[in-house]
């Protein structure tokens, strides 16, 4: 196992989202904004825990938790350069409140994070902030997100290397397969279980392992299908290291090089995947790396057989912003991390797709994630 990486430091971050909020509620002004989301919160303090609100105002912070987080809360601030930034309000429900209500009586605008605000927790929110106007805000902090700084970007290469390490060491099990004994969710636990021992806290989403007729399902689950010599096999995994995600699909053929139309489809969407990759590159908009990977599909025939985005951005969420799909006018930024990955997909016949996950650079993209392409193993 490598060495663990240097504390992850978050200073300054919660002053750039004070700069926002002249403007956080769809142009108007708040006077604090009320982080709901999890992801937001740990971006901004460092905090990890499952549970736990964060009240940021011009000139103060309260992070309110309760007691299963006592400890952990303190030392996660401190270690991201944070401990005096904030005040941390320990309790039950009802004193996390009290501690936030404090700080919130003299604002008069509050900002919500709408999207992850549910109807009923809006109306218990409208309760406890009397006398406090509430405004919806959207995708503030995520904003902020989009740019990973150097020690995220670390993160996520460790996350991108430890799922290529642990592929490797499972392949075998694939290429042993030709007899009949090795099923889609053995060879997903057997992954799963090489990339924890390798390092990672836990898969960054639930792994996809789609052999022969199942890889014609992009989002199909890992079932008790035989993986038999011949078949396609999609493996779409990935690790977190640190709380940052890595995604990266390989498709293979087991035993053999694939044929007749199957071998054409590995053949496109292997140029499709290369296409949009080197359309990554900064001041580029989304769409366009879309639009790439989709005319090589579509020049081969199967326009109406990529039935998904191009990709999407990749941090503490395994999807977060900017998308890449048709007509996505995000501007890649050089920091943003973001997935190319095209698929064909032919009922009857099977499906191919491949995916990196990329860090845009000065001069276009590094990826992250650098398995091999070999198809055949
Ligand atoms: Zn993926
Ligand atoms: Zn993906």
């Amino acid at each position: 196992m490598k060495k663990a990486l240097a504390p992850l430091r978050v200073t300054g971050r919660m002053d750039r989202l004070r700069a926002l909020l002249d403007s956080a509620a769809d142009g108007a002004a708040v006077d604090g904004l009320l982080v709901t989301t999890p992801a937001n919160i740990r971006w901004l303090t460092g905090f990890s825990g499952s549970a736990g609100l964060l009240l940021v105002t011009r000139d103060r912070a309260v992070l309110a938790t309760d007691g299963r987080y006592r400890t952990q809360s303190a030392e996660q601030v401190a270690a991201a350069g944070v401990g005096s930034d904030l005040d941390i309000a320990i309790g039950g429900v009802p004193a996390q409140r009290e501690a936030l209500v404090g700080v919130a009586t003299a604002l008069g605008r509050l900002g919500l994070e709408a999207d992850n605000v549910s109807w009923s927790a809006q109306r218990r929110w409208t309760e406890t902030f009397d006398g406090v106007a509430l405004v919806p805000t959207s995708g503030t902090v995520e904003g902020l997100r989009l740019v990973k700084d150097g020690a995220e970007v670390a993160r996520m290469e460790r996350a991108a290397a430890i799922a290529d390490e642990a592929l490797a060491a499972v392949l075998p099990l694939l290429s042993a397969a030709a007899d009949g004994d090795l099923t889609e969710a053995r060879f997903a636990a057997a992954l799963d279980d090489a990339m924890r021992r390798g390092g990672a806290e836990e898969s960054a989403f639930e792994t996809i392992v789609a052999s022969g007729q199942n890889s014609a399902k992009p989002h199909a689950r890992p079932g008790d299908r035989r993986i038999r010599r011949g078949d396609p096999v999609v493996v779409d995994f990935g690790a977190v290291y640190d709380g940052y995600r890595s995604d990266m699909t390989r498709t293979f053929c087991v035993g053999t090089a694939p044929s007749g139309e199957l071998a054409d489809v590995f053949a496109v969407v292997g140029e499709a995947q290369r296409t949009g990759v080197d359309a990554v590159a900064p001041g580029v908009a989304a769409g366009s790396v879309d639009r790439a990977c989709r005319e090589v599909i579509a020049a081969a025939g199967w326009a109406e057989r990529f039935e998904h985005g191009t990709g999407h951005g990749v941090g503490l969420d395994i999807h977060e912003g900017p998308s890449v799909g048709p007509g996505s006018a995000a501007i890649l930024d050089v920091g943003t991390v973001v997935t190319v990955e095209p698929g064909v997909y032919l009922p009857g016949t099977g499906g191919v797709r491949v995916e990196d996950t990329l860090v845009v650079t000065e001069d276009g993209s590094r990826p992250l994630t650098q398995f091999p392409k070999e198809v055949a193993v």
